[in-house]
Protein backbone atom coordinates (compact mmCIF):
# COMPACT_ATOMS: atom_id res chain seq x y z
CA UNK A 1 0.00 0.00 0.00
CA UNK A 2 1.47 3.48 -0.64
CA UNK A 3 1.22 5.54 2.32
CA UNK A 4 1.55 9.46 2.24
CA UNK A 5 3.11 11.00 5.50
CA UNK A 6 1.96 7.38 7.04
CA UNK A 7 -1.56 7.52 6.51
CA UNK A 8 -4.00 4.87 5.38
CA UNK A 9 -7.29 4.98 2.71
CA UNK A 10 -9.59 4.32 5.70
CA UNK A 11 -7.85 7.31 7.15
CA UNK A 12 -8.22 9.95 4.37
CA UNK A 13 -11.32 8.82 3.44
CA UNK A 14 -12.77 9.50 7.02
CA UNK A 15 -10.80 12.82 7.67
CA UNK A 16 -12.25 13.41 3.86
CA UNK A 17 -15.82 12.73 4.90
CA UNK A 18 -15.34 14.90 7.68
CA UNK A 19 -14.10 18.29 6.42
CA UNK A 20 -14.13 18.19 2.72
CA UNK A 21 -16.83 19.37 0.57
CA UNK A 22 -16.64 17.85 -2.97
CA UNK A 23 -18.02 19.95 -5.89
CA UNK A 24 -20.99 17.71 -7.54
CA UNK A 25 -21.23 15.61 -5.13
CA UNK A 26 -23.76 13.86 -3.46
CA UNK A 27 -22.13 13.28 0.09
CA UNK A 28 -24.44 10.69 1.38
CA UNK A 29 -23.73 8.22 -1.60
CA UNK A 30 -20.03 9.39 -1.49
CA UNK A 31 -19.19 9.05 2.65
CA UNK A 32 -21.16 5.49 2.34
CA UNK A 33 -18.59 4.23 0.25
CA UNK A 34 -15.60 6.62 0.97
CA UNK A 35 -13.38 8.57 -1.35
CA UNK A 36 -11.33 7.35 -4.11
CA UNK A 37 -7.39 8.45 -3.06
CA UNK A 38 -5.45 9.13 -5.95
CA UNK A 39 -1.49 9.60 -4.93
CA UNK A 40 0.08 9.56 -8.36
CA UNK A 41 0.25 9.73 -11.92
CA UNK A 42 2.52 9.21 -14.89
CA UNK A 43 2.00 10.16 -18.44
CA UNK A 44 -2.49 8.21 -18.96
CA UNK A 45 -2.02 6.25 -15.81
CA UNK A 46 -2.92 7.08 -12.28
CA UNK A 47 -2.74 5.23 -8.73
CA UNK A 48 -4.98 5.22 -6.06
CA UNK A 49 -3.62 4.97 -2.36
CA UNK A 50 -3.77 0.91 -2.47
CA UNK A 51 -1.41 1.00 -5.45
CA UNK A 52 -3.53 0.22 -7.91
CA UNK A 53 -2.87 1.62 -11.78
CA UNK A 54 -6.03 2.90 -13.34
CA UNK A 55 -6.10 4.40 -17.20
CA UNK A 56 -7.49 7.86 -17.21
CA UNK A 57 -9.70 7.72 -19.84
CA UNK A 58 -11.04 11.25 -18.52
CA UNK A 59 -7.47 13.25 -18.65
CA UNK A 60 -8.50 14.24 -15.37
CA UNK A 61 -11.42 15.89 -15.83
CA UNK A 62 -10.83 17.15 -19.65
CA UNK A 63 -7.69 18.84 -19.39
CA UNK A 64 -4.54 16.86 -19.08
CA UNK A 65 -3.94 16.80 -22.71
CA UNK A 66 -0.23 16.36 -22.36
CA UNK A 67 -0.38 13.75 -19.90
CA UNK A 68 1.06 13.63 -16.26
CA UNK A 69 4.55 13.64 -14.96
CA UNK A 70 5.75 16.73 -17.41
CA UNK A 71 8.71 17.58 -15.40
CA UNK A 72 9.70 20.72 -17.36
CA UNK A 73 6.04 22.31 -16.09
CA UNK A 74 6.92 21.94 -12.66
CA UNK A 75 10.64 23.22 -13.85
CA UNK A 76 9.14 26.35 -15.82
CA UNK A 77 6.38 27.05 -12.48
CA UNK A 78 9.45 26.61 -10.06
CA UNK A 79 11.33 28.81 -11.94
CA UNK A 80 8.65 31.64 -12.45
CA UNK A 81 7.81 30.94 -8.89
CA UNK A 82 11.28 31.96 -7.39
CA UNK A 83 12.08 34.94 -9.89
CA UNK A 84 8.57 36.80 -9.62
CA UNK A 85 6.01 34.37 -7.75
CA UNK A 86 2.80 36.96 -8.45
CA UNK A 87 1.74 40.51 -9.44
CA UNK A 88 -0.91 41.80 -10.87
CA UNK A 89 -1.86 43.12 -14.10
CA UNK A 90 -3.90 45.89 -13.19
CA UNK A 91 -1.94 49.04 -12.54
CA UNK A 92 -0.56 49.69 -15.73
CA UNK A 93 1.47 46.36 -15.03
CA UNK A 94 2.42 43.30 -16.94
CA UNK A 95 5.14 40.21 -16.58
CA UNK A 96 6.85 38.38 -18.93
CA UNK A 97 5.15 35.36 -18.78
CA UNK A 98 1.91 36.67 -19.19
CA UNK A 99 2.74 38.83 -22.10
CA UNK A 100 4.13 35.68 -23.28
CA UNK A 101 1.63 33.61 -23.14
CA UNK A 102 -0.78 36.72 -24.63
CA UNK A 103 1.90 36.61 -28.61
CA UNK A 104 1.55 32.65 -27.82
CA UNK A 105 -2.00 32.79 -27.86
CA UNK A 106 -2.71 35.35 -30.68
CA UNK A 107 -0.26 33.51 -32.63
CA UNK A 108 -2.25 30.35 -32.54
CA UNK A 109 -5.58 32.04 -32.72
CA UNK A 110 -7.33 31.77 -36.22
CA UNK A 111 -6.05 34.98 -38.05
CA UNK A 112 -8.49 37.63 -36.74
CA UNK A 113 -8.13 37.03 -32.56
CA UNK A 114 -5.12 38.79 -31.48
CA UNK A 115 -6.07 39.29 -27.68
CA UNK A 116 -6.71 37.47 -24.39
CA UNK A 117 -8.03 38.32 -21.48
CA UNK A 118 -7.00 36.31 -18.61
CA UNK A 119 -8.87 34.99 -16.01
CA UNK A 120 -8.40 30.96 -13.66
CA UNK A 121 -11.00 28.72 -14.78
CA UNK A 122 -13.65 28.21 -17.50
CA UNK A 123 -16.45 29.44 -15.48
CA UNK A 124 -14.66 32.83 -15.03
CA UNK A 125 -13.81 32.74 -18.77
CA UNK A 126 -17.73 32.54 -19.62
CA UNK A 127 -18.58 35.27 -17.07
CA UNK A 128 -16.27 37.32 -19.07
CA UNK A 129 -17.74 36.87 -21.70
CA UNK A 130 -21.13 37.57 -20.47
CA UNK A 131 -19.94 41.20 -19.30
CA UNK A 132 -17.85 41.71 -22.67
CA UNK A 133 -20.50 41.08 -24.55
CA UNK A 134 -23.65 43.14 -23.06
CA UNK A 135 -19.94 45.92 -22.70
CA UNK A 136 -19.47 45.53 -26.50
CA UNK A 137 -23.00 46.50 -27.13
CA UNK A 138 -23.28 49.16 -25.09
CA UNK A 139 -20.67 50.76 -26.59
CA UNK A 140 -22.15 50.24 -29.77
CA UNK A 141 -25.13 52.45 -28.87
CA UNK A 142 -27.48 49.11 -28.40
CA UNK A 143 -27.69 48.10 -25.02
CA UNK A 144 -30.48 46.79 -25.59
CA UNK A 145 -29.00 44.19 -27.03
CA UNK A 146 -28.24 42.34 -23.65
CA UNK A 147 -29.77 38.43 -24.30
CA UNK A 148 -27.36 35.58 -24.98
CA UNK A 149 -28.68 32.09 -26.41
CA UNK A 150 -27.37 29.00 -25.50
CA UNK A 151 -28.33 25.95 -25.62
CA UNK A 152 -30.23 23.52 -22.97
CA UNK A 153 -27.82 20.51 -21.41
CA UNK A 154 -24.81 22.98 -22.33
CA UNK A 155 -21.91 22.95 -19.72
CA UNK A 156 -20.46 26.48 -19.52
CA UNK A 157 -19.33 26.22 -15.59
CA UNK A 158 -21.05 26.74 -12.20
CA UNK A 159 -20.37 30.45 -11.11
CA UNK A 160 -23.83 32.38 -11.47
CA UNK A 161 -23.04 33.11 -15.14
CA UNK A 162 -21.04 30.19 -16.21
CA UNK A 163 -24.45 28.29 -14.77
CA UNK A 164 -26.65 30.39 -16.16
CA UNK A 165 -25.41 30.16 -19.63
CA UNK A 166 -25.02 26.40 -19.39
CA UNK A 167 -28.55 24.50 -19.98
CA UNK A 168 -28.44 22.25 -17.08
CA UNK A 169 -31.93 22.08 -15.50
CA UNK A 170 -30.26 20.59 -12.28
CA UNK A 171 -28.44 23.16 -11.72
CA UNK A 172 -30.60 26.13 -12.42
CA UNK A 173 -33.07 24.31 -9.79
CA UNK A 174 -30.64 25.56 -7.09
CA UNK A 175 -29.87 28.98 -5.95
CA UNK A 176 -32.45 30.88 -8.71
CA UNK A 177 -31.09 30.04 -12.23
CA UNK A 178 -30.56 31.53 -14.49
CA UNK A 179 -29.91 35.22 -13.98
CA UNK A 180 -31.87 37.11 -16.88
CA UNK A 181 -31.30 38.03 -20.46
CA UNK A 182 -30.04 34.32 -20.92
CA UNK A 183 -32.17 31.90 -23.44
CA UNK A 184 -31.63 28.33 -24.26
CA UNK A 185 -32.72 26.74 -27.32
CA UNK A 186 -32.65 22.81 -28.46
CA UNK A 187 -29.47 20.95 -27.99
CA UNK A 188 -28.16 18.69 -31.60
CA UNK A 189 -28.64 15.63 -29.67
CA UNK A 190 -29.48 13.57 -32.98
CA UNK A 191 -29.69 10.02 -30.89
CA UNK A 192 -32.04 11.29 -28.23
CA UNK A 193 -34.13 13.78 -30.33
CA UNK A 194 -33.44 13.02 -33.77
CA UNK A 195 -36.53 10.72 -33.99
CA UNK A 196 -36.62 9.40 -37.88
CA UNK A 197 -34.92 12.41 -39.21
CA UNK A 198 -31.61 11.53 -41.04
CA UNK A 199 -28.75 13.43 -39.12
CA UNK A 200 -27.82 15.98 -41.51
CA UNK A 201 -31.34 16.96 -41.37
CA UNK A 202 -31.86 16.92 -37.64
CA UNK A 203 -28.89 19.32 -37.71
CA UNK A 204 -30.33 21.85 -39.68
CA UNK A 205 -33.64 21.67 -37.41
CA UNK A 206 -31.69 22.29 -34.37
CA UNK A 207 -29.43 24.98 -35.56
CA UNK A 208 -33.19 26.60 -36.47
CA UNK A 209 -33.84 26.75 -33.24
CA UNK A 210 -31.74 29.64 -32.76
CA UNK A 211 -33.68 31.38 -35.68
CA UNK A 212 -37.33 30.83 -33.73
CA UNK A 213 -35.45 31.94 -30.33
CA UNK A 214 -34.23 35.17 -32.28
CA UNK A 215 -37.28 36.27 -33.40
CA UNK A 216 -39.09 35.20 -30.10
CA UNK A 217 -36.89 37.79 -28.30
CA UNK A 218 -36.95 40.10 -30.99
CA UNK A 219 -33.33 40.76 -33.19
CA UNK A 220 -32.76 43.75 -32.17
CA UNK A 221 -32.61 42.71 -28.67
CA UNK A 222 -29.73 39.66 -28.62
CA UNK A 223 -26.51 40.14 -28.30
CA UNK A 224 -24.81 36.84 -28.90
CA UNK A 225 -25.05 32.73 -29.37
CA UNK A 226 -22.55 30.53 -27.22
CA UNK A 227 -22.11 27.19 -27.75
CA UNK A 228 -19.57 24.31 -26.89
CA UNK A 229 -18.28 22.85 -30.75
CA UNK A 230 -19.00 19.57 -29.20
CA UNK A 231 -20.88 19.54 -25.81
CA UNK A 232 -18.47 18.07 -23.18
CA UNK A 233 -19.97 17.38 -19.81
CA UNK A 234 -23.79 16.93 -21.86
CA UNK A 235 -22.63 13.80 -22.95
CA UNK A 236 -20.37 14.27 -25.52
CA UNK A 237 -22.81 15.51 -28.28
CA UNK A 238 -21.24 15.78 -31.52
CA UNK A 239 -23.20 17.94 -33.35
CA UNK A 240 -24.23 17.15 -37.14
CA UNK A 241 -22.15 18.08 -40.01
CA UNK A 242 -25.30 20.37 -41.10
CA UNK A 243 -25.05 22.33 -37.91
CA UNK A 244 -22.33 24.88 -37.33
CA UNK A 245 -22.08 25.94 -40.69
CA UNK A 246 -25.92 26.77 -40.48
CA UNK A 247 -25.43 28.32 -36.87
CA UNK A 248 -22.55 30.45 -38.00
CA UNK A 249 -25.42 32.02 -40.82
CA UNK A 250 -27.94 32.86 -38.85
CA UNK A 251 -25.63 34.34 -36.48
CA UNK A 252 -24.28 36.82 -39.52
CA UNK A 253 -27.78 36.96 -40.84
CA UNK A 254 -28.81 39.00 -37.51
CA UNK A 255 -25.20 40.14 -36.71
CA UNK A 256 -24.94 38.67 -33.62
CA UNK A 257 -21.83 37.45 -31.49
CA UNK A 258 -20.90 34.43 -32.14
CA UNK A 259 -19.11 32.39 -29.20
CA UNK A 260 -17.35 29.04 -28.97
CA UNK A 261 -16.83 28.08 -25.70
CA UNK A 262 -13.17 26.28 -26.25
CA UNK A 263 -12.57 25.29 -22.71
CA UNK A 264 -12.91 21.14 -23.65
CA UNK A 265 -12.22 21.71 -27.45
CA UNK A 266 -9.26 23.83 -27.63
CA UNK A 267 -5.58 22.77 -27.58
CA UNK A 268 -5.44 19.55 -29.58
CA UNK A 269 -8.55 17.73 -28.32
CA UNK A 270 -9.88 17.41 -31.49
CA UNK A 271 -6.77 17.50 -33.38
CA UNK A 272 -6.81 20.66 -34.32
CA UNK A 273 -5.69 23.24 -31.99
CA UNK A 274 -9.49 24.68 -31.26
CA UNK A 275 -12.67 22.73 -32.27
CA UNK A 276 -13.82 26.35 -33.86
CA UNK A 277 -10.89 25.30 -36.83
CA UNK A 278 -12.66 21.28 -36.71
CA UNK A 279 -16.16 22.84 -37.30
CA UNK A 280 -15.17 26.26 -39.43
CA UNK A 281 -16.89 28.01 -36.95
CA UNK A 282 -15.69 31.68 -36.97
CA UNK A 283 -16.05 32.85 -33.18
CA UNK A 284 -16.10 36.33 -32.00
CA UNK A 285 -14.91 35.35 -28.26
CA UNK A 286 -13.43 32.08 -27.68
CA UNK A 287 -13.11 30.91 -23.51
CA UNK A 288 -10.66 28.59 -22.72
CA UNK A 289 -9.22 26.84 -20.15
CA UNK A 290 -8.41 23.21 -19.08
CA UNK A 291 -6.14 22.23 -21.99
CA UNK A 292 -4.33 25.84 -21.94
CA UNK A 293 -2.47 24.71 -19.18
CA UNK A 294 -2.92 20.82 -19.23
CA UNK A 295 -4.33 21.65 -15.39
CA UNK A 296 -0.67 21.52 -14.41
CA UNK A 297 -1.95 25.02 -12.99
CA UNK A 298 -5.46 26.94 -12.63
CA UNK A 299 -5.78 28.89 -15.84
CA UNK A 300 -8.59 30.60 -17.97
CA UNK A 301 -9.26 33.33 -20.43
CA UNK A 302 -11.19 34.77 -23.25
CA UNK A 303 -9.39 35.10 -26.81
CA UNK A 304 -11.01 38.08 -28.01
CA UNK A 305 -11.82 39.01 -32.20
CA UNK A 306 -10.62 42.21 -33.44
CA UNK A 307 -13.76 43.42 -33.57
CA UNK A 308 -14.73 43.39 -30.31
CA UNK A 309 -11.20 44.29 -28.50
CA UNK A 310 -10.79 47.59 -31.18
CA UNK A 311 -14.51 48.82 -29.87
CA UNK A 312 -13.47 47.82 -26.35
CA UNK A 313 -10.10 49.77 -26.51
CA UNK A 314 -10.72 52.74 -29.05
CA UNK A 315 -14.51 53.78 -27.29
CA UNK A 316 -14.25 51.66 -24.25
CA UNK A 317 -12.36 53.53 -21.40
CA UNK A 318 -12.58 51.37 -18.14
CA UNK A 319 -13.87 47.95 -18.63
CA UNK A 320 -14.33 47.17 -14.59
CA UNK A 321 -13.94 43.28 -14.19
CA UNK A 322 -11.08 41.65 -13.80
CA UNK A 323 -9.14 39.08 -11.32
CA UNK A 324 -6.99 39.32 -8.35
CA UNK A 325 -4.94 36.10 -10.52
CA UNK A 326 -5.61 37.49 -14.08
CA UNK A 327 -2.40 36.27 -15.96
CA UNK A 328 -1.07 34.69 -12.33
CA UNK A 329 2.99 34.27 -13.49
CA UNK A 330 3.12 30.82 -12.57
CA UNK A 331 0.00 29.39 -13.73
CA UNK A 332 1.09 31.39 -17.37
CA UNK A 333 4.46 29.72 -17.28
CA UNK A 334 2.82 25.97 -16.85
CA UNK A 335 0.70 26.82 -20.47
CA UNK A 336 3.53 28.51 -21.76
CA UNK A 337 5.44 25.49 -21.21
CA UNK A 338 2.39 23.24 -21.99
CA UNK A 339 2.08 24.95 -25.13
CA UNK A 340 5.61 24.48 -25.55
CA UNK A 341 5.48 21.11 -25.27
CA UNK A 342 2.27 20.32 -27.62
CA UNK A 343 5.00 22.26 -30.54
CA UNK A 344 7.82 20.54 -29.95
CA UNK A 345 6.87 17.18 -29.95
CA UNK A 346 4.08 17.50 -32.82
CA UNK A 347 1.46 16.52 -30.39
CA UNK A 348 -1.34 17.85 -32.73
CA UNK A 349 0.10 15.47 -35.81
CA UNK A 350 0.56 12.68 -33.31
CA UNK A 351 -3.10 12.65 -32.58
CA UNK A 352 -4.31 13.87 -35.71
CA UNK A 353 -1.99 10.98 -37.49
CA UNK A 354 -2.17 8.34 -35.10
CA UNK A 355 -4.53 8.86 -32.02
CA UNK A 356 -7.62 9.73 -33.10
CA UNK A 357 -7.75 7.19 -36.08
CA UNK A 358 -6.37 4.69 -33.61
CA UNK A 359 -9.10 5.94 -31.08
CA UNK A 360 -11.87 6.09 -33.82
CA UNK A 361 -11.62 2.30 -34.51
CA UNK A 362 -11.23 0.87 -31.71
CA UNK A 363 -14.33 2.59 -30.06
CA UNK A 364 -16.28 2.08 -33.29
CA UNK A 365 -15.47 -1.63 -32.40
CA UNK A 366 -17.73 -1.45 -29.30
CA UNK A 367 -20.51 -0.70 -31.40
CA UNK A 368 -21.31 -4.02 -31.56
CA UNK A 369 -21.43 -4.72 -27.95
CA UNK A 370 -25.28 -5.22 -27.02
CA UNK A 371 -25.66 -2.38 -24.57
CA UNK A 372 -24.30 0.23 -26.83
CA UNK A 373 -26.81 1.63 -28.70
CA UNK A 374 -24.14 3.83 -30.63
CA UNK A 375 -20.45 4.38 -30.27
CA UNK A 376 -19.38 8.04 -31.42
CA UNK A 377 -15.99 10.06 -31.38
CA UNK A 378 -14.54 13.11 -32.72
CA UNK A 379 -10.97 13.42 -31.83
CA UNK A 380 -10.22 12.45 -28.76
CA UNK A 381 -13.55 12.45 -27.68
CA UNK A 382 -15.77 9.78 -26.97
CA UNK A 383 -19.39 8.98 -26.01
CA UNK A 384 -21.16 5.23 -25.51
CA UNK A 385 -25.34 5.17 -25.81
CA UNK A 386 -25.77 2.14 -22.95
CA UNK A 387 -29.48 1.49 -24.33
CA UNK A 388 -31.38 -2.06 -23.15
CA UNK A 389 -32.68 -3.24 -26.35
CA UNK A 390 -30.91 -1.89 -29.61
CA UNK A 391 -31.77 -0.80 -32.49
CA UNK A 392 -34.30 0.75 -30.60
CA UNK A 393 -32.97 4.55 -29.32
CA UNK A 394 -35.26 4.07 -26.55
CA UNK A 395 -33.81 4.66 -22.90
CA UNK A 396 -33.65 2.42 -19.92
CA UNK A 397 -36.97 3.26 -17.82
CA UNK A 398 -34.82 4.29 -14.67
CA UNK A 399 -32.34 6.67 -16.33
CA UNK A 400 -28.47 6.80 -15.02
CA UNK A 401 -28.63 3.23 -12.84
CA UNK A 402 -26.88 1.56 -15.73
CA UNK A 403 -24.80 4.70 -16.05
CA UNK A 404 -23.60 4.74 -12.77
CA UNK A 405 -23.32 0.95 -12.24
CA UNK A 406 -20.89 0.86 -15.71
CA UNK A 407 -19.29 3.53 -14.19
CA UNK A 408 -18.29 2.25 -10.93
CA UNK A 409 -17.60 -1.40 -12.98
CA UNK A 410 -14.81 0.82 -15.14
CA UNK A 411 -12.99 1.85 -12.06
CA UNK A 412 -12.97 -1.87 -10.63
CA UNK A 413 -11.58 -2.45 -13.75
CA UNK A 414 -8.81 -0.18 -14.03
CA UNK A 415 -9.99 2.40 -16.52
CA UNK A 416 -11.41 6.12 -15.78
CA UNK A 417 -14.97 6.57 -18.18
CA UNK A 418 -17.57 8.72 -17.16
CA UNK A 419 -21.32 8.82 -17.19
CA UNK A 420 -23.66 10.95 -18.25
CA UNK A 421 -27.27 9.57 -17.34
CA UNK A 422 -26.66 6.55 -19.36
CA UNK A 423 -24.18 7.97 -21.83
CA UNK A 424 -20.34 6.85 -21.08
CA UNK A 425 -17.97 9.61 -21.78
CA UNK A 426 -14.33 9.40 -22.50
CA UNK A 427 -11.57 11.84 -23.27
CA UNK A 428 -8.18 10.39 -23.18
CA UNK A 429 -4.43 12.61 -23.29
CA UNK A 430 -3.81 13.20 -26.48
CA UNK A 431 -0.57 11.48 -25.73
CA UNK A 432 -2.40 8.21 -25.68
CA UNK A 433 0.06 5.56 -27.44
CA UNK A 434 -1.48 3.17 -30.27
CA UNK A 435 -0.89 0.41 -27.56
CA UNK A 436 -2.71 2.39 -24.72
CA UNK A 437 -5.67 2.77 -26.79
CA UNK A 438 -5.90 -1.34 -27.55
CA UNK A 439 -5.98 -1.41 -23.83
CA UNK A 440 -8.58 1.11 -22.96
CA UNK A 441 -11.10 -0.96 -25.84
CA UNK A 442 -10.38 -3.48 -23.87
CA UNK A 443 -10.96 -2.67 -20.73
CA UNK A 444 -14.44 -0.71 -21.84
CA UNK A 445 -15.62 -3.71 -23.45
CA UNK A 446 -14.91 -6.21 -20.43
CA UNK A 447 -16.66 -3.04 -18.89
CA UNK A 448 -19.56 -3.46 -20.91
CA UNK A 449 -19.80 -7.27 -20.68
CA UNK A 450 -19.67 -6.68 -16.57
CA UNK A 451 -22.45 -4.26 -16.72
CA UNK A 452 -24.65 -6.50 -18.94
CA UNK A 453 -24.08 -9.02 -16.49
CA UNK A 454 -25.06 -6.71 -12.93
CA UNK A 455 -28.10 -5.28 -15.11
CA UNK A 456 -29.73 -8.71 -15.59
CA UNK A 457 -28.37 -10.17 -12.62
CA UNK A 458 -30.53 -6.79 -11.33
CA UNK A 459 -33.23 -7.41 -13.83
CA UNK A 460 -33.02 -3.73 -15.15
CA UNK A 461 -32.58 -5.61 -18.51
C1 LIG B 1 -15.25 22.69 -17.65
C2 LIG B 1 -15.96 23.64 -18.53
C3 LIG B 1 -16.19 24.95 -18.13
C4 LIG B 1 -15.91 25.44 -16.73
O1 LIG B 1 -14.57 25.43 -16.44
P1 LIG B 1 -14.09 25.49 -14.89
O2 LIG B 1 -12.60 25.64 -15.03
O3 LIG B 1 -14.53 24.22 -14.26
O4 LIG B 1 -14.73 26.67 -14.30
C5 LIG B 1 -16.75 25.83 -19.04
N1 LIG B 1 -17.05 25.42 -20.28
C6 LIG B 1 -16.85 24.16 -20.70
C7 LIG B 1 -17.19 23.79 -22.09
C8 LIG B 1 -16.32 23.22 -19.82
O5 LIG B 1 -16.17 21.96 -20.21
Amino acid sequence: MLKRAGRSTPDFQASDAAHHLHPFTDHGALNAEGSRVIVKAEGIWLWDSDGRKILDGMSGLWCVNVGYGRRSIADAVHRQMTELPFYNTFFKSTHPPAVELSEKLAAIAPPHINRVFFCNSGSEANDTVIRMVRRYWALKGQPYRNVIISRQNAYHGSTMGGASLGGMGTMHAQGGLPIPGIAHIAQPYWFDDGGDMDPERFGLKAARALEAAIHQHRPENIAAFIGEPIQGAGGVIIPPDSYWPEIMRICRAHDILAVADEVICGFGRLGTWFGSEYFGIEPDLMPIAKGLSSGYLPIGGVLVSDRIADTLIKDGGEFFHGFTYSGHPAACAAALENLRIIEEENILAHAQDTAIPAFARAWQSLADHPLVGEARSAGLLGALELVPSKPSRARFPAIGDAGMICRDLAFENGLVMRAVRDTMVIAPPLVITQEEVGMLAALARKTLDDTLAVLKRERLI
